[in-house]
């Protein structure tokens, strides 16, 4: 098997399970070295070849894996024959965690500068401005809006982002280079 340290890293078989899914795991999870075909891997992991497919279409769709295609002479059956490129994984998924820590960063911004207002009813939460319009009554349950604490969602925000600051800093940086 190919790139097995990369395939140590759980943070890195989590990212290949969230792309593939459970059904497509064990053709993420053991690449080969050099070329194959989807046969050959429906054979050799005894898994349905059309589960085979999907899961090397969605590593070719994230640049993870290849294909090219061989006629052969006497049949004129087309075969594809596969490679993986796990040595992309390292920059797909700083940028995923990139763009994860950018909208992480927006929320907490957001939920920071807003001041925030419960129907404890209908646990619908209202910005300051339409708690005002609405004289401060819930306008589906007629309630009274309760001025509403958000310091433990904010710190919850911080923490995942420090833990995927870290990440990035660390753990990624550290595989790639
Ligand atoms: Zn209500």
């Amino acid at each position: 098997m190919a790139f097995e340290e990369l395939l140590n890293d759980p943070v890195i078989q989590k990212y290949l399970h969230e792309l593939v899914g459970p059904e497509g795991m064990p053709v993420a999870a053991a690449p080969p070295e050099g070329e194959v075909t989807d046969e050959e891997l429906a054979e050799e992991l005894d898994l349905e070849l059309n589960d085979v497919r999907r899961a090397l279409f969605i590593l070719y769709e994230n640049d993870l894996a290849s294909y090219r295609r061989v006629r052969d002479e006497d049949s004129g059956w087309l075969t594809y024959l596969w490679t993986f490129h796990y040595d992309n994984i390292p920059e797909n998924l700083e940028a995923e965690m990139e763009r994860l820590l950018e909208a992480i960063e927006e929320r907490e911004e957001y939920e920071r500068t807003h001041e925030f207002y419960l129907c404890e009813v209908c646990s619908i939460r209202f910005e300051f401005g339409e708690a005002m319009d609405q004289g401060f009554q819930c306008p589906e349950c007629a309630s009274p809006l309760e001025s509403m604490d958000n310091d433990a969602l904010v710190e919850a925000m911080e923490e995942r982002g420090a833990a995927l600051r870290e990440e990035l800093n660390v753990d990624i940086h550290a595989d790639a280079d």
